[in-house]
């Protein structure tokens, strides 16, 4: 049977600045996103409904099967768009934790585009997918180009980042997701508590400073290790004060820095260089962390099987 196999990568914020909230109550972001080798494959077979099968997930509750599932709409946006007429068998294998701040779902809807535009023949060029991916998720677009990117106006509008060099991070995660809609209105709250702090400090702003793109350029990991800032964490902070913790363990594991990755749970720890990443990963195993090892850049979703 014909199959089309797509990989996509997961992501970390590096940089994520939050400003003012939208006529739809979105926030304005500036973000710089990095993707990472935690990967979602999709498989992608004929059929005349539209289904899905996930794997890859402790737990399967987690992650809907039903039109909730960003990969299966991402399927239906494309055939609608092109006029393609039957279904697709969607198989998801997840490594990116669910619900973890690393765009999961939204790798899923980037790589069923792919792979839906390479079964069907649909032929839609790179650009077309991303406004289609823009549709779906507003981490949709980044999911697509991979790499390092500057994300603007909800995250959506890139522009490739010049950067140098790997980056090798230690990821914790965590068995309890935390919802971005909720990490988003605790931050608000915080915001509202600390008047313009945390949102109008000039030493503080939203926009990314011109030093984090010369510290990119160096590909010098401590270089740039005091540049990783994410505004969000705030937020994710009060919901989940343990992650604090966990970046303050992390720091004294020997990581150079940590941040909370997008809205979170999952903890970005950034590590001087592949040996020194295994060294903490290990220290963090001791401390009954859950721990992934990845590096980054990475590309975006791409085909890695077909016989379309
Ligand atoms: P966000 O992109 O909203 O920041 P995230 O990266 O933290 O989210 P995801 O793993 O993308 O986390 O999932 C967020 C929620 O989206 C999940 O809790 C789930 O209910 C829903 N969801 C929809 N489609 C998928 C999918 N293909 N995989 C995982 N979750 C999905």
């Amino acid at each position: 049977m014909t199959r089309v196999r797509v990989r996509a990568p997961g992501k970390i914020n590096l940089f994520l600045g939050v400003g003012s909230i939208d006529g739809d109550g979105y926030h304005a972001l500036s973000t710089v996103f990095q993707a990472v080798s935690l990967y979602e494959d999709v498989i992608a077979t004929p059929s005349d409904d539209f289904t899905l099968s996930v794997s890859g997930v402790d737990d399967p509750s987690t992650v809907p099967l039903d039109d909730r599932n960003l990969a299966l709409r991402a399927a239906k946006v494309l055939a609608a768009a092109t006029g393609h007429d039957g279904g697709v068998h969607l198989e998801i294998r997840k490594s990116v934790p669910v619900a973890g701040g690393m765009g999961g779902g939204s790798a899923d809807a980037a790589a069923a585009l792919v792979a839906c535009n390479e079964l069907w023949r649909t032929g839609l060029s790179h650009d077309r997918l991303h406004e289609l991916g823009a549709r779906l998720g507003a981490d949709v677009p980044f999911a697509l180009a991979g790499g390092t990117a500057v994300g603007t106006g909800r995250g959506d509008v890139l522009t490739p980042a010049l950067a140098r060099g790997r980056y090798e991070w230690v990821l914790i995660t965590d068995d309890e997701g935390l919802s971005t809609p909720a990490v988003y209105r605790a931050f608000d709250v915080v915001r509202a508590e600390s008047g313009a702090r945390l949102a109008d400090d000039p030493l503080d702003p939203f926009e990314v400073p011109p030093s984090f793109f010369e510290a990119l350029l160096t590909g010098d990991p401590e270089q740039f290790a005091p540049c990783l800032r994410n505004q969000l964490e705030a937020g994710s902070f009060r919901l989940r004060p343990s992650l604090e913790d966990t970046i303050e363990a992390g720091v004294a594991a020997g990581a150079l820095a940590g941040i909370v990755s997008g809205s979170g749970p999952t903890i970005a720890l950034l590590c001087a260089d592949a040996r020194a990443a295994d060294r903490i990963a290990e220290r963090m195993r001791a401390r009954d962390c859950t721990v992934r090892r990845a590096y980054g850049p990475v590309r975006g979703a791409h085909i890695v099987e077909s016989d379309a």
